[in-house]
């Protein structure tokens, strides 16, 4: 075995420290006093959710309640309905109850059904076991951040929908799309054609044949940003879960990282990348349809600035009028079990905490008007 310190090929900057010194960078200015305790959380072992496959016909959730786990989608807030309320971000849930920040009555959130997610406790770091496969072979969970769920709660799928996922592999949110059970056509694609096979193999390991028929379901793996070209004013619901730097992949592996010398040029064209595949979102949505932006990092570049930029050309370019959708719901019910970045004029981002070690994850909702 080669002492690492010794090798002659071990890179004297690698990618995960070049990482952290541009978080530092930016991050500190973005987050001020926050960053500090987000980078110690970013530095530490992440913790998983496990999405409950309903297709599964094992009764995996009694099982996993009884180590401990709660399903967070049911473990709600319901303190921020009453009003004795002591904090400011308490009081600030019960007056968004009653109105909107102008005043206005907000209409409620719909949330996705029958997306089920279980995680162990605040600061309980246990590991769950790998998922079981049931009598045919169909396995019980899939392990993945819990916060990855809220994208696809927050996309509001209905029954019937006609659902695009224009980033989908390896396929997370793609299963958790499909536990709501009312969708009416999802079409699933990723650019990747290696990460688009992975994705069939996370589909056929979890969700049964009959699922998965033409009829109900079309794989691809076009470009995504070509997608406005294709098929446009279709989709009631689309989400665009963009490639990004993957803040906490990048500050651990240094196999595969964006901030490796070589991928300077690919990192630095993400926030276009991530542009023209919203704006492709938006247009494949159906006048009244509804899109969902999300990534897993912090930076506002990759963030609030790309859903800004897109708001502004979809109405210069095409002409297409949104409206955002205001999430600050979704963040009441389940502020017990993630925390949220404050005071974000666009969108809403999961940051990590050591009590609870999930995300990040930016999402910003929009609404076709026109
Ligand atoms: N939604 C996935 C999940 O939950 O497992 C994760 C998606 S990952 C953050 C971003 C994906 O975008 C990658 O799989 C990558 O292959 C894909 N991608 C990159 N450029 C793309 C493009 N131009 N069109 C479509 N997909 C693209």
């Amino acid at each position: 075995r080669v002492k690492e310190k010794w090798a002659a090929t071990r890179t004297k900057h690698p990618p995960t420290s070049l990482a952290l010194q541009h978080f530092d960078a930016t991050y500190s200015i973005q987050l001020g006093k926050l960053w500090p305790s987000v980078r110690v959380a970013l530095l530490s072992e992440r913790k998983y959710g496990a999405l409950l496959n309903n297709f599964s016909h094992e009764a995996v959730l009694a099982g996993l309640e009884a180590q401990g786990c709660r399903d967070f989608t049911s473990d709600t807030d319901t303190e921020a309905q009453t009003p004795e309320v002591s904090t400011e971000e308490e009081s600030s849930c019960v007056s968004m109850k009653k109105s909107g920040a102008d005043g206005q009555q907000l209409p409620p959130l719909q949330l996705s059904p029958h997306i089920k997610c279980l995680v162990f406790p605040r600061a309980d770091i246990t590991r769950f076991k790998p998922a079981r496969p049931d009598m045919c072979g169909l396995l019980g969970y899939y392990l993945m951040d819990a916060a990855s769920v809220l994208p696809c709660l927050a996309l509001g799928v209905q029954e019937g929908h006609n659902v695009l996922d224009l980033c989908a592999a390896s396929g997370g949110k793609t299963l958790a799309l499909l536990q709501t059970q009312c969708i009416g056509f999802l079409c699933v694609n990723d650019s990747s054609v290696s990460r688009t096979l992975r994705l069939k193999k996370v589909l056929h390991s979890y969700v049964p044949k009959q699922f998965l028929k033409d009829e109900k379901l079309r794989i691809t793996s076009f470009d995504g940003t070509k997608w406005g070209e294709i098929e446009r004013d279709t989709f009631d619901r689309v989400l665009v879960d963009v490639p990004c730097t993957t803040d906490r992949h990048s500050l651990l592996e240094d196999d595969n990282n964006i901030f490796s010398k070589n991928r300077t040029g690919e990192r630095r064209k993400l926030p276009q990348l991530q542009l023209e595949l919203l704006l492709a979102g938006i247009e494949a949505a159906c006048p009244g349809g509804e899109i969902v932006y999300s990534t897993c990092t912090l930076s506002q570049t990759q963030n609030l600035s790309v859903v800004e930029q897109a708001i502004y050309l979809a109405r210069e370019k095409h002409g297409i009028n949104l409206q955002v959708v205001d999430l600050r719901p979704l963040t009441c019910m389940f502020r017990k079990t993630f925390h949220f970045a404050p005071d974000l004029h666009l969108g809403e981002m999961v940051i990590p905490h050591l009590a609870a070690n999930f995300g990040p994850i930016y999402m910003c909702k929009l609404r076709r008007l026109t």
